[in-house]
């Protein structure tokens, strides 16, 4: 039984709750939508939903087939397709008046093409309806199968983002099923469908990693074309999750960002509270200026 490490001042926030973020809140049961800004309890959600105008979408229902250690999605039997769910998103994004969307799903192992022609028709439902909107998707790695990651990309979306969430010796631990090589090959794989679709992943630490092999981890990255890297702190969500091993300082973080520009990222985000999602419309921006 380890013992708990406290949680460190700069890790202390408050949600901030006030009108506008409870309306939004409203939308999204009204419409029978759920985001990962919620889900996760995200302390960026005043920031992006009221200011940066960001928000992220988790489609194909709120139950995952897949139960990483690390997530606070829930686990078990798959909801039904929602065929009606892309044009939902598409107009609760006009409502929201977002200028930068991502949309996420849960892992549907149980479906032959993991939930692309849902995703992909949702990515097309918000341009159709939101033609200044930029969209980034992170999708699982719908088990590799790379006919369902062309129907994905057939969407066009202006990013393409795919956690690798750790480094490689604690894969197994950290993500169910997932495989980290299954997951750079995927990241590969879409800069040889469409070379000029900016890349993303992203990394948690405090899972007992060391610095060589978050260093390693961007290598890999880099030696599978990805251009954009976002790398944050793990929370644990609940007691039943894995356990922080390590709080890192801010300083360590932007030390880490330092390192990855240098090794040749073009926009590397890099915080205790960054999450894949966070500050994603300056990587839209940056990305198209290189
Ligand atoms: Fe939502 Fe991502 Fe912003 Fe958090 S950082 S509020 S999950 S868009
Ligand atoms: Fe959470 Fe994604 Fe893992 Fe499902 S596959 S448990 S949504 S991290």
């Amino acid at each position: 039984n380890k013992e708990y490490i406290r949680k460190p001042e700069w890790l202390k926030t408050k949600i901030n709750t006030n009108e506008s973020y409870q309306g939004l809140k409203k939308l999204m049961r009204g419409q029978r939508l759920n985001t990962v800004c919620e889900e996760a309890r995200c302390p960026n959600i005043h920031e992006c939903w009221s200011e940066r105008k960001t928000a992220t979408f988790m489609i194909l229902g709120d139950t995952c087939t897949r139960g990483c250690r690390f997530c606070a999605v829930k686990t078990g039997l798959p909801n039904e397709l929602d065929w009606g769910e892309p044009a939902r998103v598409a107009e609760s994004v006009k409502i929201m008046g977002l200028k930068h969307v991502v949309v996420t799903a849960v892992a549907r192992d149980d479906l032959n093409d993991g939930g692309a022609a849902v995703f992909a028709e949702t990515v097309r439902a918000i341009r159709r309806e939101n033609p200044g909107c930029t969209i980034e998707i992170l999708p699982s790695d719908m088990k590799g199968d790379y006919e369902s990651l062309t129907t994905l990309m057939s969407s066009g979306p202006d990013i393409f983002n795919h956690n690798i969430e750790t480094v490689e010796r604690l894969t197994p631990k950290v993500r169910a099923r997932a495989q980290y090589w299954r997951s750079l090959e995927l990241l590969k794989r879409v800069k040889e469908i469409a070379p000029n679709t900016p890349t993303k992943s992203s990394i948690m630490v405090g899972l007992g990693e060391t610095k060589e092999e978050i260093l390693k981890a961007m290598d890999d990255l880099l030696d599978h074309n990805v251009d954009i890297m976002t790398i944050g702190q793990y929370l644990q969500p609940t007691k039943q999750h894995l356990m922080v091993e390590r709080y890192y300082h801010p300083d360590e973080f932007a030390e880490l960002k330092e390192i990855a520009l240098s090794k040749g990222f073009s926009h590397c985000e890099s915080g205790p509270l960054v999450r894949s999602s966070y500050h994603a419309d300056e990587q839209v921006s940056n990305a198209a200026a290189q």
